[in-house]
């Protein structure tokens, strides 16, 4: 099978429904999507017109894509992969407890772990509709060797576009942080490895598979230093920001007693809420949180499935998106969210919505929409990724509507959204293949799962 992304070829997807999210939100019932390299060259209703075919000689590979839905490849703006190696541990604990169970399991990993972990992660997120993650790795235990430099080789194997985020703590609990004292690091240090990976790995560059991020952990275990010289690191070098905030009632808690405000008030006094600042869960917020992560453009990271595991609340997406927060989907480490879907989140984020603000507090538009567009913007890409359009990078998901599970559904979005997850027939990144027929095609999904499994045994019994 050659692959558009050679030179001159072209990949035609034809006769299935289309989602595009572009400015218009325009979709079409039976329509077409031609990538002529790494770039989309036509989206629209009906067959793709001859004229929007490369010339003679150039291999054109069609696939007739009836009873399929195409929408644009989904963006996970918040993970942990390597905790893909200690899924279904403290399965009934509050988030606090649940840290302290796992910090000295993490304390374990190497990079030979690593590696295979997170191969295992971005391999189930691809099979989810996932074309683009984020990543937030902030146990780097002394001896571990280069855990970051894992991720992205196992980004790269995989196929995924990866914006990885150095992430820290060098707040042990003899300085009044959460985490024991040999997971953290120094705070010199963890500025130099951050410096380090920006110019070791960030390419800025239109169509960029990778970007990194910093990514100091949470108010509990960071301190008020690094987060501000963090910030400062990140805007001299032009990559964005990341943590957790307000997560848990215990956070509201801890911030009220070391701090004297609330998480975001505690962020805005050190100069961390910006358009180049994204938030993963945001549950806990009064309404003058909200407005100022309006007023700043801060992005939010919701991860549903996630917070109802671990019992954190109810994000109010409702009244973020209508306040006009930038607001992204994400599956949150493995160890939090066994499932780990990226379409799964989709329907959570939904229902959750529902659930707490009634039948309008979500539409499933809306939800699809924080999970390609809403996404795109959290990662600073919207004028790259997000939604199918003329110009923008193939990153594509091609969903299988046509089986037992979702055939006669009468609007393919609600079959997506609110149905069982689909099998993905297609998924493009960057106009190559990634998965086919609900197949890994850059991997083996066999060794992949045996070697994560290995990883687990080895990392329990380290
Ligand atoms: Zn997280």
């Amino acid at each position: 099978m050659s692959d558009p992304a050679s030179s001159g070829s072209a990949l035609v997807l034809d006769g299935c429904a289309v989602v595009t999210m572009d400015g218009q939100r325009n979709e079409y019932a039976s329509g077409h999507v031609v990538v002529t390299g790494n770039v989309i060259t036509a989206v629209g209703s009906g067959s793709a017109p001859p004229g929007s075919l490369p010339g003679p000689g150039a291999a054109v590979r069609r696939i007739d894509a009836s009873g399929c839905l195409a929408t644009p490849g989904l963006i996970n703006t918040h993970h942990h992969l390597y905790q893909w190696g200690t899924r279904g541990r403290a399965a009934d604990a509050t988030l606090f407890e649940w840290l302290t169970e796992l910090y000295p399991v993490w304390a374990r990993m190497n990079a030979g772990l690593v590696r295979d972990l997170a191969t295992a992660a971005l391999a189930w997120l691809a099979r989810t509709g996932c074309s683009a993650t984020m990543d937030h790795h902030y146990v780097f235990p002394p001896s571990g060797g280069d855990l970051l430099g894992a991720t992205v080789a196992a980004a790269r194997q995989v196929g995924l576009r990866f914006h990885p985020t150095r992430g820290s703590m060098d707040l042990g609990a003899s300085s009044g942080g959460l985490p024991p004292d040999d997971v953290v690091e120094d705070r010199d240090a963890i500025l130099s490895a951050s410096k380090a990976a920006i110019e070791r790995f960030h390419d800025d560059s239109r169509g960029s598979m990778l970007r990194i991020g910093l990514a100091p952990c949470s108010p509990f275990s960071v301190s008020a230093g690094l987060l501000a010289e963090a910030a400062g690191l990140a805007r001299s070098a032009g990559v964005r920001l990341h943590t957790h905030l307000a997560e848990t009632a215990d956070e509201d808690q801890y911030c009220a007693e070391h701090f004297g405000c609330t998480p975001v008030e505690f962020l805005d006094s050190l100069g961390w809420l910006g358009g180049d600042v994204w938030l993963a869960h945001a549950v806990h917020l009064d309404d003058a949180a909200i407005g100022r992560l309006a007023a700043t453009g801060t992005g939010v990271a919701h991860c549903p499935s996630s917070n109802g595991r671990l019992g954190a609340g109810v994000c109010r997406t409702h009244d973020l998106v209508a306040a006009g927060v930038r607001v992204g989907l994400g599956v949150d480490g493995a160890a939090s969210s066994e499932e780990s879907s990226l379409i799964g989140e989709v329907r959570q984020a939904t229902l959750t919505a529902r659930a707490a603000g009634g039948p309008r507090a979500m539409s499933v538009r809306q939800a699809l929409e924080l999970a390609t567009m809403g996404g795109a913007r959290l990662l600073g890409r919207d004028q790259e990724i997000g939604s199918l359009e003329t110009g923008k990078l193939a990153d594509i998901a091609l969903w299988r509507l046509d089986t037992l599970a979702h055939a006669g559904i009468a609007d393919p979005v609600a079959a997506l959204v609110l149905g069982a997850r689909p099998p993905l027939e297609l998924l493009v990144v960057n106009g190559q293949t990634v998965v086919e027929g609900d197949q890994l095609v850059t991997v083996d999904e066999g060794e992949v799962t045996a070697n994560s499994r290995r990883a687990t045994v080895a990392l329990a019994q380290r």
